[in-house]
């Protein structure tokens, strides 16, 4: 239930919309766009000056060592942290702030922060410098109204999501910064809509498969062997085995859009034979090798041993059954699957705060792909973690990203009520 103190507050929150659409506007204006990282300096330091005003710490942490940083692009990191007046939970609001190239098809300057009918369009308006700016409005508004808040409040602007988040979220997560006992609870306001809370992700298994074969003259390829002919074999067979199996796989993962509440396999990539950067006519050639990355994404209920086991299964039996076959198999990456249960103190604060602001249960949701949940998790082992902002996730990374006002406005006025939740139970 909501008391007056609570009212008044998100009414300053409403109150401050056009703050918050030129913090929006002014995220969107630097240019952070990963490859290959560009101007995360100066917006890591946009987002520090900003929180510094309001009394917190400001650290800058450097993703040295990590893919992609050098002194040109630095991977520079920011966290914010303000202290209470008295010992208590620590709740952090951590948001990506790199954003993706912003390609074709604009009808706005993706890095103008073009403010129009209610939305703010632009390159990350959506993904997620919206989330950031309604967190940031959020916490403000938060400390305004109770100045002698137990516990502590951290804001932190990582880089790199996009391409993983080795130099950002990971980074800062092998660094204990998102460890107990500095932190309790984490929401991540990437773009899953004002009222859902997204719980978790499903797990990723990257791998590269190589068929072999034996190089000839293209003439006579009965003397070599067609190493492209023994991929044909094995994607005949996923379509015949595999393909089926993931379909038939359900979960109790509310995962969103329903198409991805099961297993998937996306082909990634294929390559076999000569590259096609070549300008003039091929030689005729038998090829030798042919590679293929593959993409599974898989569920809470499956074991990464067992999404490994169906294809290598595929691939052995090939083997054992097709002359000459022969492959490589070599794993690209692996993410498990993660699922925050509902009534965990973070769910149920962002819940409560839904249910405050839209007078409606909240939608649990699982996304589709991952995001810097993983890092919290694996390395941070923290686990009271959700993902919780404005946006439409389909208008990510696509022309005319825009990110609506109203939305962010009542995001922003959810998570102070969540916040507020949080910093306010026993520890
Ligand atoms: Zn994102």
């Amino acid at each position: 239930m909501i008391n007056a103190a609570m009212e008044s507050m998100l009414e300053s929150i409403a109150t401050r919309e056009d703050d918050l659409v030129e913090l929006t506007r002014d995220l969107i204006r630097f240019p952070t766009v990963n490859p290959p990282g560009e101007a995360y300096t100066p917006c890591a330091e946009f987002v520090g000056d900003r929180l510094a005003k309001t009394g917190f710490d400001i650290e800058y942490v450097r993703g040295e060592g990590e893919p992609g940083d050098t002194d040109r692009y630095p991977r520079t990191n920011v966290v914010a942290r303000r202290e209470g007046k008295r010992p208590g939970a620590c709740v952090h609001f951590n948001s990506h702030i790199d954003v993706v190239e912003a390609g074709d098809g604009w009808t706005v300057d993706p890095f103008e922060g073009v403010g129009r009918d209610g939305r703010v369009y632009g390159r990350g308006a959506c993904d997620m410098k919206g989330g950031l700016a309604a967190s940031i409005i959020a916490v403000e508004a938060f400390i305004r109204a109770n100045a002698d808040f137990p516990g502590a409040i951290e804001i932190s602007g990582t880089v790199d999501e996009e391409s993983g988040g080795f130099g950002g979220g990971a980074h800062l997560a092998r660094k204990g910064y998102f460890s107990k006992p500095r932190v309790d609870h984490v929401i991540i306001p990437e773009p899953l809509n004002k009222d859902r809370v997204c719980l978790g992700h499903r797990g990723v298994w990257w791998a590269e498969i190589e068929t072999k074969g034996e190089q000839a003259h293209g003439s006579m390829p009965f003397l070599g062997d067609c190493a492209v002919r023994h991929m044909g074999a094995l994607l005949a067979a996923f379509e015949e085995k595999l393909f089926p199996a993931l379909d038939a796989k359900q979960t109790r993962m509310p995962v969103v859009p329903e198409g991805a509440r099961r297993s998937t396999l996306n082909i990634n990539s294929i390559h076999g034979g000569q590259t096609d950067d070549y300008t003039g006519l091929p030689s005729p050639n038998v090829p030798d090798s042919c590679r293929l990355t593959i993409d599974r994404r898989f569920l809470i209920e499956e074991e990464i041993g067992e999404v490994k086991g169906e294809v290598l299964a595929i691939l052995e039996e090939l083997k054992a059954t097709r002359p000459e076959f022969d492959y490589a198999i070599r794993d690209l990456m692996e993410v498990m699957p993660l699922m925050t249960e509902k009534d965990a103190p973070v769910a149920s604060a962002v819940a409560h705060g839904i249910q405050a602001v839209f007078d409606r249960e909240p939608d649990y949701v699982i996304s589709p792909g991952t995001y810097d949940q993983k890092h919290i998790a694996r390395l941070g082992h923290l686990y009271d973690c959700v993902a919780y902002g404005p946006g439409i996730l389909d208008l990510a990374h696509r022309p005319d990203e825009c990110v609506g006002i109203a939305d962010m406005v009542q995001s922003a006025q959810v998570m102070a009520l969540a916040l507020g939740e949080l910093l306010s139970a026993p520890r």
